[in-house]
């Protein structure tokens, strides 16, 4: 572990999260007048047991057709989302349409992965909130994961703690995602109630070419198990990757190797029927 936390911390600086530049950047006129207009909507990217190659699950990731600048990526709106405080609109819509889809996907054996941003889980009564959604949609909580990135959710653990523990006790996936960007300290990941560790697309995207990167998926991959967490690699891009992982004992992963995120009916002609 100590050897984990040294890796990361040398990853640290040159991973961070570069500046989008101004002219391209949206307003929250824009945004508000967007989320009127209906011009936000799901993709979802398909996630695959390593092992088999099937089709265990999708995670909804959040797109912005704008009417003059085309299609717009969530790097680019979520954190003045976040800090306008729009976010809250944005959950609630994510929600409607990823739990209203899985609602029709009812008889598929699949999960669905929603991101959730710190604030919103602490605004909006998560728990009570999902709970009666899915209750009225007939959607089993089991099938509905909670992702929350470790940046997040390390800046302030017992902040959220109180707020996981239910989503938890009301049966509830929730899976910490981008492993390895959040500078948490091991001993904090311990009291977490998390059930699924997602290891972020930095390393996995290096694996081959890296190989300290190697070594934090495989580190990550038996902490993950040593706290009784399955693990989800995120961004395998070749064969050579998944074979690896999947060598390493990772179960699940997504990338662009597999599937693309893609509208519900593409996903569903493709992977679901
Ligand atoms: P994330 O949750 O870590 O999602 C994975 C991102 O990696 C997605 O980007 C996905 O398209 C991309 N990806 C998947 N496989 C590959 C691959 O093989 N290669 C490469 N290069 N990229 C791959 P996307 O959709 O742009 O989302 C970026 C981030 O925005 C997400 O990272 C998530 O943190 C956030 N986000 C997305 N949707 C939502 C949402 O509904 N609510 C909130 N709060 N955040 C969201
Ligand atoms: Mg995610
Ligand atoms: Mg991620
Ligand atoms: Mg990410």
């Amino acid at each position: 572990i100590d050897r984990l936390e040294q890796l990361l911390d040398k990853f640290a600086l040159p991973r961070q999260k570069t500046v989008e530049t101004p002219s391209i950047a949206p307003t929250e006129s824009g945004m508000r007048r967007g989320i009127a207009n209906h011009e936000f909507f799901l993709v979802y990217q398909p996630q695959f047991e390593l092992a088999t190659g099937k089709v265990i699950g999708v995670e909804a990731l959040l797109r912005w057709q704008h009417p003059t600048r085309g299609l717009i990526h969530p790097s680019l709106f979520i954190p003045l989302a976040e800090k306008s405080g729009l976010i809250n609109q944005l959950t609630e819509l994510v929600l409607e349409q990823a739990l209203g889809q899985m609602a029709k996907w009812r008889d598929k054996d699949i999960t669905m992965s929603i991101n959730v941003s710190p604030t919103t889980v602490v605004d909006l009564d998560m728990p009570e909130k999902l709970d009666a959604m899915t209750a009225a949609l007939e959607i089993a909580p089991e099938k509905i994961v909670i992702e929350l990135t470790e940046t997040a959710l390390m800046e302030n653990v017992s902040l959220y703690m109180d707020i996981l523990t239910r989503l938890r006790m009301k049966r509830f996936n929730l899976s910490i995602d981008d492993f390895g960007t959040g500078y948490s300290s091991m001993q904090q990941l311990v009291r977490v109630p998390f059930n699924e560790l997602k290891i972020d697309q930095s390393f996995v995207r290096q694996l081959i070419k890296d190989e300290e990167c190697r070594a934090v998926a495989q580190m990550s991959v038996s902490l993950a198990h040593g706290l009784n967490m399955q693990v989800v690699a995120e961004g395998i891009e070749d064969q050579e990757t998944f074979d690896w992982l999947k060598e390493l004992g990772c179960e699940f992963g997504q990338g662009f190797h597999m599937a693309r995120p893609a509208p519900a009916h593409e996903i569903e002609e493709l992977y679901l029927s």
